[in-house]
């Protein structure tokens, strides 16, 4: 996951390969909770691991449901429909809407002293409907807050359940869906009628809670879209065993992506066409806009089709989430599209009528929006531009107010014919549903490699490169290359070999480093599996990286090696000739200098530290050897690049080291 400030996509192009999607939000959390309120114990696969899942699996150990985790496998052993204790709970539902709402009902017909709360959105989000529905049944629930919001106090309900419950089904689905899980829970000797009132929205998800009721035993008889009885004796029995499907509204970022990157078209592994989601009748949607979709049970592939896309007109209510995919796949379309009823955009992670329009304008789009509709014109498409489009590109830094699917969604926005990036504030909101989804846009997207941005920080030994690339690289999300280890890792499996270190060797180690099996795992570097950090890291193994840097060939042999790792989304390097030789053009060189005294110590404290022991005086002459052998080899020598920016760190701290280079990358960047 990326927990980055920020995250800047580079200009993407195509895109090929196959992604698996994690299990569907919806579907994790509706499965939890029946799994809680059957009686027996029920074996969850694929579980989503998320924000939601997590204020879900909490609340359900705090009501003492037997709850184990292992990986996305989960086994809880259900109540059987009784609580085993009455203590007051209080739980913290975040900005679960898919935790909140269920539990609310499931608890309020259950009875107990519990309080429900969450984060300030989270209270600015509607509940009165189903508390007014809950009420009208008798239970006991309180407003701590506001009139309609949570905070939520529940008490103990005297239940009335003769005549039909009358619940709204105009402004969220989820309530309906919480009275169909709690309501079994009470229909032990009596059948119990729920009347919708107002024209039911997001009816598919109320197909998905049906379809999940009857795999827990319930059978719903379903009235048209009006009313819905639950049988008298209904009862809820695991069944032992059940899969998660992937999330179909996370499949529409793909599909769009197929639709919309150049190249051998998109994979997507954990969802197919015979779906209980109703997302995935995004499918029809993007094809109406020009993707190539087949499919068979559990997959998808996308590839493109029309192009630019075909602007279209349509009524979202049957796929309210991964419509908002649909407003910047038109970023790419001939003609406008128009989005209608979308009003319940409005009262999701936030008001993404607003949400959306306000990032599509940003990025230079012209936008028109109404209650519950929108219409969004296209932008220049290249050489393909149609005539509706209406201005610029601009570079974007997209504000993405705590909802994953706004993050998500602007991703795409990084295929414009501008080769512009695209700048996703707080990534890490994806959370909520696609911990990984960056990770998986990544390894299928691709980009043209002058588009991948490169930091390079070179300097003498010991000056802190190191430390501060590695750093750097963590608050932009970027890859780190320490091409140092590359030198040292050559050395010693030069010595491993029962090679010298020597010129007499140089097309022997050459032909090792080109073919080097070395891999980093974090702090760890593996070669061909075995751990050497330790052996490389010593003194002694620098001095023997030092005397194979001078080589040519072996300097010739680890270039490409050193390429590879110029990846998406951006790579930090660092070593003597990053900013030189291996990535000239590269957007940001640093050259890192701190007195010989000052490197000489700090050496001498991390050895110290590490256990190691050591003298400083030795020290600092064996760095002063090193520095002049690393300067005055006659190939790529130490030095800095003429458009490096150099930054002495003798008296800095790192903080300080980081933010100055942070600040010249900022200002480097497009984003203004
Ligand atoms: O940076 P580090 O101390 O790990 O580098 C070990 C040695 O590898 C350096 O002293 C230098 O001789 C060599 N090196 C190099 N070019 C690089 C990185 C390291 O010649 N890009």
């Amino acid at each position: 996951m990326f927990a980055t400030a920020f995250l800047d996509i580079p200009a993407l192009q195509g895109a090929s390969g196959t992604v698996t999607l994690p299990g569907s939000k919806s579907i994790s959390n509706r499965v939890l909770l029946l799994s809680a309120l059957c009686q027996g114990t029920t074996v969850v696969h694929d579980l989503l691991d998320s924000d939601d899942t997590q204020v879900m699996l909490a609340a359900l150990r705090q009501l003492g449901c037997g709850v184990q985790v292992e990986g996305t496998t989960v086994t809880i052993k259900g109540l059987g429909g009784q609580l085993s204790h009455q203590k007051a709970i209080t739980f913290f539902m975040g900005n679960a809407g898919t935790a909140m709402r269920p539990l609310t009902a499931a608890l309020s017909v259950l009875g107990g002293d519990f309080t429900l709360q969450g984060v300030p959105r989270m209270h600015e989000r509607p509940i009165g409907d189903l508390v007014d529905a809950l009420r009208e049944l008798g239970c006991r629930i309180d407003y701590l807050g506001n009139e309609g919001f949570p905070p939520l106090h529940i008490g103990q309900p005297s239940l009335k359940l003769d005549a039909p419950i009358p619940v709204r089904g105009d402004v969220s689905s989820q309530f309906l869906t919480a009275l169909l899980m709690a309501l079994p829970l009470a229909a032990q000797d009596r059948s119990i009628t729920i009347e919708v009132v107002g024209e039911l929205i997001s009816k598919p998800y109320i197909e998905i809670t049906l379809n999940l009721l009857a795999r827990f035993g319930i059978d719903v008889e379903r009235q048209g879209w009006e009313r819905f009885v639950i049988p008298a004796g209904s009862r809820y029995q695991s069944p032992g065993t059940i899969h998660v499907e992937a999330d179909a509204s996370s499949a529409s970022y793909f599909i769009a992506l197929g639709a919309i990157a150049q190249g051998d078209g998109i994979r997507v592994n954990g969802v197919g066409a015979d779906s209980i989601q109703g997302d995935i009748r995004f499918v029809e949607a993007a094809e109406r806009m020009g993707a190539q979709v087949t499919s068979g049970p559990n997959w998808l592939q996308i590839s493109r089709g029309a192009w630019p896309l075909k602007g279209i007109e349509l009524d979202c209510n049957h796929i309210p989430d991964a419509a908002m995919t649909l407003a910047v796949m038109a970023l790419y379309a001939d003609g406008p599209t128009l989005l209608r009823n979308i009003a319940s955009w409005r009262v999701k992670e936030t008001d993404r009528i607003v949400a959306m329009a306000a990032e599509c304008r940003k990025l230079g789009a012209t936008v028109e929006e109404g209650p519950d509709w929108l219409r969004i014109h296209p932008l220049p498409n290249g050489p393909f531009t149609p005539p509706a489009a209406q201005g610029q590109w601009q570079a974007a830094s997209i504000h993405t107010y705590d909802d994953h699917r706004v993050a998500m969604c602007f991703s795409l926005a990084a295929f414009n014919a501008a080769k512009l990036p695209v700048r996703i504030e707080d990534p890490k909101c994806v959370a909520k549903t696609f911990p990984d989804y960056f990770e998986a846009l990544f390894s299928v997207a691709t980009a043209e490699v002058t588009q991948i941005p490169v930091i390079c920080i070179d300097g003498p030994t010991a000056s802190g490169k190191g430390t501060l690339a590695s750093r750097v690289a963590a608050q932009l999300g970027y890859h780190y290359l320490d091409s140092g280890a590359l030198y040292r890792v050559t050395a010693h499996a030069a010595l491993q070999a029962g090679l010298s270190l020597e010129a007499a060797d140089e097309s022997r180690i050459a032909e090792l480093a080109r073919q080097l099996p070395v891999h980093f795992e974090g702090e760890q570097v593996l070669l061909g599996g075995e751990d050497v950090t330790d052996a490389i890291r010593s003194e002694h193994g620098g001095m023997n990286a030092s005397k194979v840097s001078v080589l040519p060939a072996v300097r010739e042999a680890l270039v490409q090696l050193q390429h590879s790792f110029r990846r998406l989304p951006g790579l930090l390097a660092d070593g003597r000739d990053m900013g030189t030789v291996i990535f000239p053009n590269s957007t940001l060189k640093v050259f890192l200098t701190a007195s010989a005294a000052q490197r000489a110590e700090r050496r001498h404290k991390q050895l110290i530290s590490k256990g190691f022991s050591a003298n400083i005086n030795n020290l600092r002459a064996d760095l002063e050897a090193r520095d002049a052998r690393d300067m005055s080899r006659s190939v790529a020598p130490l030095k800095p690049a003429q458009d490096a920016l150099q930054l002495d760190n003798s008296s800095l701290t790192i903080e300080a080291s980081v933010e100055q280079v942070m600040v010249w990358w900022q200002s480097r960047q497009v984003f203004g």
